[in-house]
């Protein structure tokens, strides 16, 4: 496969893109500040879809846009039995809407800060490098690549973009590639994860007077305390995470409501249900525990000095109620490294001269097609950023054209080139 990337690569034509593509940098660097200005908190992606539509659209490409904002061009293969390769980069962005967006150039006088600019927007912007080198090449591709930006990868978003993606194309999809991780690297596995909104209620009282009545907060306490003793495996690596706590009312009151967020991981779907269903009779049990011990207790009503006080609330009548709502999905999945699309990235970094990073499994929209059966993979783009999700996030544009020639002869290598090679991609 080393060889056949070296013949590639070689070629007249993918030495005309390499060359196009480096005489591309500056532009791609201004559109990249551009679409990095297009606020895209996820779920929120609108203004930066339509932003990025354009700009296909304006390199002559048509475009598909879903009913969730992703945008892709299709580009055809001129073997129809040739493979179908996806490639993306995620529009959204861990900032909400009204986060300040400012390019600031570093003293370095090449990289440049902004929100977002590294993760993924240097990727997305790169999609568009990779467009214009196929349209200015004459580059023809056996299989059909479908390229573009999704939407959905951080946080909340769930990974929507790329669900819907696959929900509007159960089959024909032979290979995916999202480009987002670390430069030169090959993620082909999913951690899958599962998110949750915890949240007690009860009718809440004074903390005096209606001493008595089982406490959200404390059923609260003892659900955490009996999850931060969950044993979980390290083989697979899987996770556990109360990472946001809230509610109450007042120092004194028992209090209405209060939640917590909890973030369970794992690199195996088994591992996953388990923890969750242990995680989840935890948070059951404290809520039993909690209600039970005041029902023992009810003879505490009877020296209630209060309780002849005008109460609307019957303290025997309330129980703390559980709701569980589920606020993330990401699906587990794992596939072999030996598949012709992780062996074809493997080798295109090492005809390259690089040795690629190979990481068994990570949080991204590769989960999506991994867990469904198809073939995919997460890479870096061109470039190199730094505090990714940070407000200080850099990007530092230095070798992004060799980054991006990169990826354009891994795709030009799994697709097939029309007179110069066959695909390195299987059929699914
Ligand atoms: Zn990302």
């Amino acid at each position: 496969m080393i060889k056949k990337y070296e013949a590639l690569i070689a070629s007249d034509v993918l030495q005309k893109a390499k060359k196009l593509i480096a005489d591309d940098k500056d532009h791609t660097i201004e559109q990249h500040k551009a679409l990095t200005l297009v606020p895209a908190f996820s779920r929120h992606e609108e203004l930066r879809s339509d932003f990025y539509q354009k700009l296909v659209e304006a390199e002559g490409f048509k475009t598909e846009r879903d009913a969730v904002n992703n945008v892709y061009t299709v580009i055809e293969g001129t073997d129809p039995n040739g493979p179908t390769l996806y490639v993306t980069a995620h529009i959204d962005t861990v900032f909400p809407m009204d986060t300040p967006l400012e390019i600031k150039m570093q003293p370095d006088g090449v990289s440049y800060a902004c929100p977002g600019v590294g993760d993924d927007t240097a990727a997305l912007s790169q999609t568009l490098m990779i467009m214009r080198a196929i349209r200015d090449s004459g580059i023809k591709f056996k299989g059909k690549l479908i390229l573009g930006g999704n939407v959905g990868e951080e946080g909340l978003g769930d990974l929507y973009g790329v669900k819907e993606f696959f929900k509007n194309h159960p089959t024909g999809i032979d290979g995916f590639i999202s480009v987002d991780g670390f430069p030169r690297s090959i993620i082909y596995g999913g951690t899958g994860s599962y998110r949750y909104q915890v949240k007690f209620h009860n009718a809440g009282g004074h903390s005096m007077c209606d001493f008595g009545m089982p406490n959200p907060v404390h059923a609260m306490g003892r659900a955490l305390a009996k999850i931060a003793d969950v044993k979980v495996p390290s083989k697979p690596w899987t996770t556990f995470c109360a990472g946001v706590v809230d509610g109450g009312t007042s120092v004194n009151s028992i209090a209405h409501d209060c939640m917590f967020m909890l973030d369970i991981r794992s690199d195996s779907k088994e591992c996953l249900d388990k923890a969750n269903e242990e995680i989840m009779a935890c948070i059951k049990a404290g809520v039993e525990e909690e209600n039970a011990r005041w029902q023992r207790d009810r003879a505490i009503e009877e020296d209630n000095p209060y309780k002849a006080r005008p109460n609307e609330v019957a303290h025997a009548d309330r129980v703390v109620e559980l709701e569980i709502v589920q606020v993330g999905n990401r699906p587990a999945g794992s596939q072999s490294p030996d598949i012709s699309l992780v062996q074809g990235a493997a080798n295109c970094y090492k005809a390259f001269g690089y040795e690629p990073g190979m990481i068994a499994a990570s949080s991204t929209d590769t989960n999506v097609p991994i867990s469904l059966g198809v073939p995919g993979i997460c890479i870096g783009g061109g470039g190199s950023a730094k505090n990714g999700h940070n407000l200080m996030e850099v990007y530092n544009p230095t070798g992004m054209e060799d980054g991006v020639f990169e990826i354009f002869t891994m795709i030009a290598g799994l697709l097939g080139v029309e007179g110069v090679s066959e695909p390195m991609l299987d059929k699914k």
